[in-house]
């Protein structure tokens, strides 16, 4: 070949690689368990800045976790957004998502709000604390997560169902600091003081408290938030539990980078701008919930419901002890 035409055969070449780059450098694709209306705000936020496209597909964490399964290295997809510390854990087990390097991610996050191994991120907090009726229980009368199943709340305790994994993530994480032993006992004094069958959701719960059936329950900020929203008079409160001792059992909204994404800069540079002061706000504040960066403050109605010491152990945790979570509310009656 001569070296004139091997010079183009090379500008062509370089300019279809490049072609190609660019491309995928302008568009992302994202897996979400996260309503639409949750998440749209902020893909718009990001493509109006950047230019970079998100498509993406909604569903809940089951049908997309076997979805990424089953597409392999055959998947669009280069970012999944799921709620749960277990959910997280469980695709990370899985082998669906991929460990990445980022500096900006590791500064902006707390440790015990992403994966040891950097597979996963928490992009929003929640706190699993207890609610109480405002017209019968006074605050003073409350203390920690054990003390719920003390005898003077004997049929007066709301539970939602342990099938949901907010709850065995919390069961996960009361085993990762009392014991297996401890929590089966807590957690059999708690089903002995329900005042009903286990409920489908943490709304249908408070709402149970402000018909008369029970006194005090368990549930995520963000469902009260809405609650109150709708109704400024609420006979309810939050309760921040075990203040003397491990703090409140927080949970997280968060991501991970898929093991085969096309776009796996793009989908770094994503997270590393959700984690970012200016994105953290339009994050946590469209569902209620606290930002994680910790230089960030939270909305001034979430702030509202006062501030509290959470638990910092970490909630791979939550994960990690699922299984034996589940085996244990099963053993003690909670349905
Ligand atoms: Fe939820």
């Amino acid at each position: 070949m001569n070296p004139f035409r091997l010079t183009l055969l090379l500008v062509f070449l370089f300019s279809i690689s490049n072609l190609t780059g660019q491309a995928l450098a302008d568009e992302l694709v994202v897996y979400s368990a996260r309503n639409e209306h949750l998440i749209k705000p902020l893909f718009d936020a990001y493509t109006h800045e950047t230019g970079i496209k998100i498509t993406y597909i909604t569903d809940k964490e089951g049908p997309l976790l076997q979805r990424l399964k089953s597409e392999g290295r055959n998947t669009r997809a280069d970012l999944l957004i799921t709620v749960d510390a277990g959910n997280l854990w469980h695709a990370a087990n899985e082998g669906v998502l991929q460990k990445i390097e980022s500096p900006q991610l590791a500064a902006n996050i707390p440790a015990n709000l992403r994966d040891p191994d950097n597979r996963w991120f928490g992009l929003s907090l929640r706190a699993r604390t207890l609610v109480y009726s405002t017209e019968r229980v006074k605050p003073e009368q409350l203390s920690s997560y054990a003390a719920l199943g003390e005898p003077k709340w004997r049929g007066r305790l709301l539970l939602r169902t342990s099938k949901k994994v907010y709850n065995q993530s919390l069961v996960a994480m009361l085993i990762a600091e009392y014991g297996e032993a401890q929590t089966e006992q807590i957690i059999t004094t708690w089903v002995d003081n329900l005042a009903a069958p286990p409920f489908a959701s943490d709304t249908k719960l408070m709402q149970a408290i402000l018909a008369g059936q029970g006194d005090v329950g368990i549930v995520n900020t963000y469902y009260f938030g809405r609650l109150l929203k709708e109704n400024p008079d609420l006979k309810l409160a939050l309760y921040w539990p075990n203040q003397d001792s491990t703090g409140v059992h927080v949970n997280i909204s968060g991501a991970g980078v898929t093991k085969y994404a096309k776009n796996p800069r793009g989908a770094v540079k994503f997270l590393e701008w959700l984690s970012s002061e200016k994105a953290q706000n339009l994050f946590a504040d469209a569902n209620m919930e606290y930002p994680v960066n910790p230089g960030v403050e939270a909305h001034a109605y979430v702030k509202s419901w006062g501030s509290f010491k959470a638990s910092e152990m970490n909630l791979a945790r939550a994960g990690e002890l699922q299984s034996d979570a589940i085996k244990l509310m099963d053993r003690a009656g909670y349905r």
